[in-house]
């Protein structure tokens, strides 16, 4: 891609994690043009961003996952640094404790090397070791279990996303609120968005950060990105007894479980069959927490067997269905538009780091830090998944 010149305009549909990112690391690189970040909801009620688990983790099929997480992992660690004395994500280093059958063993066990080949801290336990470090644990039909000692657990999306936004505004981004209802183009360019307000801003860049609706805001292009909106739910509940130290835990049957606050959150996804695309539908899921969620949290760990459920709720995971990974990059007819979407449910750890592609692609034209090649525009076009194996 050319490089951006300073008069150059630079559209962002969507304002939450994704496009806020990518507005305030264009200015952090210097972009000295207009930026504008059109967001539909400026409550973000009802933005994946909002609705999150918000954990991070190194434990992914895919290096490139990996990189961007190490580098979240750091910013986070440093958020005083980045965005000033009063920033506070509540980032809780924990770790994620992912729990394999003992037919996974060998797999596992080259998961967990080639994480470290890529500079993840990954300790691996056997079911003794397991027992011992984290005894609230059944480990009946475990083979392997793999810790991330560093760089992994979990924070406040909310906060994270808030202080962006802000430190964006004060970098002159301006955030209008309204929905984004097409797109005009000019040969290889999109040259403007059309609001559903009846406005119009032109763009000599456009990026993609619509979320769970990135796939079906570009269809009328005659775009086929493969990103679609599936339901999770989030249950939130005490037990009667604390377990110290507790992961974020992801269970071989599935669920996955992590301290928040004085309790704890968990979920697991429905069947493929109950999975159909959301729409507009953010009722929770709740038979979920009877079958199979409660008895397989009960199973694995006995000391939730009572448990209190506060609240659930419902969010959108914005499901690349060709390989549950991200699209980062540009389109490859219409040139200046540029992906930031598709992160299947792990995009609230990636943001800094696709931010920061982003603006590395417009200011510089093309990746610097990490290489994002690999999740761009040209395996949808081609259909070749680089799956992540490492799904929840
Ligand atoms: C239950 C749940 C648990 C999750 N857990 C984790 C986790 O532990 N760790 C992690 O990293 N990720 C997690 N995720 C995924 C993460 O939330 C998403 O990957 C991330 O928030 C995506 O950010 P985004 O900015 O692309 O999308 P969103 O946060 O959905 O933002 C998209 C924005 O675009 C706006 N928009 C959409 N269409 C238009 C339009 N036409 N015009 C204008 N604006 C528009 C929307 O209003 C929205 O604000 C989870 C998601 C869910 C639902």
């Amino acid at each position: 891609m050319p490089h951006a010149h300073s008069t150059e305009n630079i559209v962002i549909v969507g304002g939450a994690i994704m496009g806020s990112f990518s507005a305030w690391s264009l200015r952090r690189g210097g972009f000295k043009g207009e930026i504008t970040v059109v967001e539909k909801d400026s409550s973000y009620q009802y933005s994946s961003t909002a609705l999150s688990a918000a954990s991070i983790r190194t434990q992914f099929g895919t290096p490139v996952n990996i990189a961007m997480s190490l580098f979240g992992a750091q910013m986070f660690r440093n958020i005083k640094t980045v965005f000033g004395d009063d920033a506070d994500i509540g980032f809780r280093e924990k770790g994620y404790l992912i729990l394999g059958g003992t037919d996974q063993v060998a797999e596992r066990l080259a998961a967990a090397e080639m994480q470290r080949s890529h500079g993840a801290d990954i300790q691996v336990l056997f079911p003794d070791a397991l027992a011992a470090r984290f005894p609230g644990i059944d480990c009946d039909g475990v083979g392997i279990a793999t810790f991330g000692a560093q760089h992994e657990g979990w924070f406040d999306a909310w906060s994270l996303l808030s202080l962006v936004r802000k430190a964006a505004r004060e970098l002159g981004v301006r955030y209008v609120e309204a929905a984004v209802s097409g797109f005009d183009t000019q040969g290889d360019k999109v040259t403007g968005v059309r609001l559903s307000n009846g406005e119009r801003i032109a763009c000599d860049h456009c990026v993609l950060a619509a979320g769970a609706l990135s796939g079906r805001l570009v269809a009328p292009l005659g775009i086929q990105l493969p990103v679609v909106p599936k339901k999770r739910t989030v249950f939130s509940f005490r037990t009667p007894f604390a377990l110290q130290n507790f992961p974020m835990l992801f269970d071989t049957s599935g669920f996955w479980v992590r301290p928040e606050g004085n309790g704890y959150i968990g979920g697991i996804q429905p069947s493929a069959e109950l999975d159909v695309d959301a729409d507009d539908d953010f009722e929770p899921h709740h038979a979920l927490m009877e079958d199979p969620f409660w008895p397989l949290l009960a199973t694995r760990i006995p000391a939730m067997q009572e448990l209190r459920l506060n609240r659930a709720w419902a969010g959108h995971y914005e499901v690349n269905t060709l390989d549950h990974n991200g699209v980062v990059g540009p389109h490859d007819e219409l040139g200046n538009l540029i992906f930031a979407t598709g992160f299947s449910g792990h995009g609230v750890q990636h943001a800094p780091a696709v931010g920061r592609a982003v603006a590395e692609l417009i200011i510089q034209g093309g990746f610097r830090s990490i290489d994002m090649t690999p999740l761009g525009w040209h395996r949808i076009r081609t259909s070749t998944p680089l799956v992540e194996s490492i799904v929840y």
